[in-house]
This record gives C-alpha cells, sequence and structure tokens, in this order.
C-alpha cells in the first residue's frame, strides 16, 4: 500500500464524522497511480484508479480529546491492483501521533526545555508519568527513520540520529526551516509549527520504507521511484487491538 498526502485543507472534525463536507472521492482520486504510473481513467475516459472504502485509524494528539477516529479513503489502481490511501497533510503515515503533534512536543522539549510530564499533560497523558517513551523514541528517530521525515535528512545533511536534547532541538529547528523557507526573525515558531509541518508532508508520497514527492512521479519521468511494498501489518490499518507505540 502507499500513501498519498493531500492538502485538502480537512478538518479533523470532517475526517471523525464522514460529514458532508469532507473531500469528495472525486477530489480525492490520485491522477495517475503512483506505482505504475497508470492515469486515473484510459483512453475511452472509464476510471482505471477506483474507489477501495475507507479504513479507520486512530489518531492521538489533536485537540484536547485522547484518541479520535479519522476515516481515511482508499482507492485500487485496476492497473497493477496496488491500493492508495489518502491522508491529511497533518498526518503522518504510519505514527499515532499527529504529525503537528509530534513536531510540537519535541520543540516543547528540546528547545523550549519543558519536562515530559508538563508536556505529556497537555496532550493528554497521565500527569504522574514522568518518563514518555513515545517522546524520547522521535527525538532519535527524527530525520532519520523512514517514517519520521528520514526522507528529508540527507537534504538537510543529518545522517545521525541527534545524540542529545540540544541536538534534536536543531533538527526541530531545521525541520521547521524547511517547512516555512526561512524562519524569519521574531517569528512566533510556535504559532507557525503547524503550517510547517503540513509544508513538509505536502504532495508526499510514502510507502512506509520511502517517500518521494508527487511531483516526481509518475514513475520514469524520474530516477526517484518507490519500490513495491506491499504485505506490512501497517497500523494505519483498521487494528484497534493493538497498543500505541
Ligand atoms: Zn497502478
Amino acid at each position: 500500500m502507499v500513501v498519498i498526502v493531500h492538502s485538502l485543507a480537512v478538518s479533523v472534525e470532517q475526517l471523525c464524522a464522514r460529514s458532508q463536507d469532507a473531500p469528495s472521492i472525486d477530489d480525492l482520486r490520485p491522477k495517475f497511480c503512483a506505482i505504475c504510473g497508470a492515469s486515473c481513467r484510459d483512453a475511452d475516459g472509464v476510471l482505471r484508479i477506483v474507489g477501495h472504502g475507507m479504513y479507520s485509524r486512530q489518531v492521538r494528539g489533536l485537540s484536547e480529546s485522547t484518541w479520535v477516529v479519522i476515516w481515511v479513503r482508499r482507492f485500487i489502481c485496476l492497473a497493477c491492483g496496488h491500493t492508495l490511501s489518502r491522508l491529511p497533510d497533518w498526518l503522518h503515515p504510519w505514527r499515532w501521533y499527529a504529525a503537528t503533534a509530534i513536531i510540537e512536543a519535541l520543540y516543547r522539549h528540546c528547545m523550549l526545555r519543558q519536562s515530559a510530564r508538563e508536556i505529556g499533560v497537555r496532550f493528554s497523558r497521565p500527569e504522574d508519568e514522568s518518563r514518555w517513551r513515545s517522546l524520547d523514541r522521535w527525538r532519535v528517530q527524527l530525520l532519520v527513520s523512514p517514517t519520521l521525515w528520514g526522507w528529508l535528512g540527507p537534504r538537510l545533511a543529518i545522517t545521525h540520529p541527534a545524540p542529545s536534547r540540544e541536538e534534536a532541538g536543531s533538527y526541530v529547528f531545521r525541520l521547521l526551516a524547511e517547512g516555512l523557507d526561512r524562519i524569519r526573525s521574531g517569528v512566533d515558531l510556535l504559532r507557525e509549527l503547524p503550517s510547517a509541518v503540513r509544508a513538509t508532508l505536502k504532495n508526499l508520497i510514502h510507502n512506509r520504507k520511502k517517500a518521494g514527492l508527487i511531483t516526481q512521479f509518475p514513475p520514469g519521468h524520474s530516477s526517484t521511484s518507490l519500490p513495491a511494498q506491499t504485505g506490512h501489518a501497517l497500523p494505519t490499518e483498521k487494528d484497534s487491538g493493538r497498543d500505541p507505540p
């Protein structure tokens, strides 16, 4: 399965309730298949990339609530048989926490020097927990793990996990700078953070191992291509029995 991130400014409420004003299947339908490059319609105008239902996935870190369940639309390419999921750009594929929440937590921890407990409370974690393992994990995985902006690492000259909290802070800063084009002095980074994070995920195609920009597709138009990876146990699939990472 491949995930294609979209920037249709969908609110979490729209996706929770599958409401009327959520993006339509036609809005979300990819123009071409990210695996084989087939156009969404054949020469006769018949659809080749068709709706393939929705799946629910849980998201943490949004608003004050603990978990929210959103609906993700999925398509299947009739030419090659692969499925393509469409995720909003505030959500990181293969992570329980919203992308914006992950970066906000890291920003508060590594740049504002807030404690894990203090940040955890903001994200509805129990007040008596001083450790937050996800936060520790994000800190060492940021810009290195293929599922946590690892694809941007080489571009930002980052090749190894941040060895310290300070260094992780500089990683966060570089990621935000990437999303904002440049950081002007005096800008309130915490306020700009959601749009910066969304910009880093815009137009992204993701398959858990690799990510690339949709503008580099269809395959054959550039040297960047995604190997077809299927059959993984993906936490984004409906899987309510599993604990969050
Ligand atoms: Zn295809």
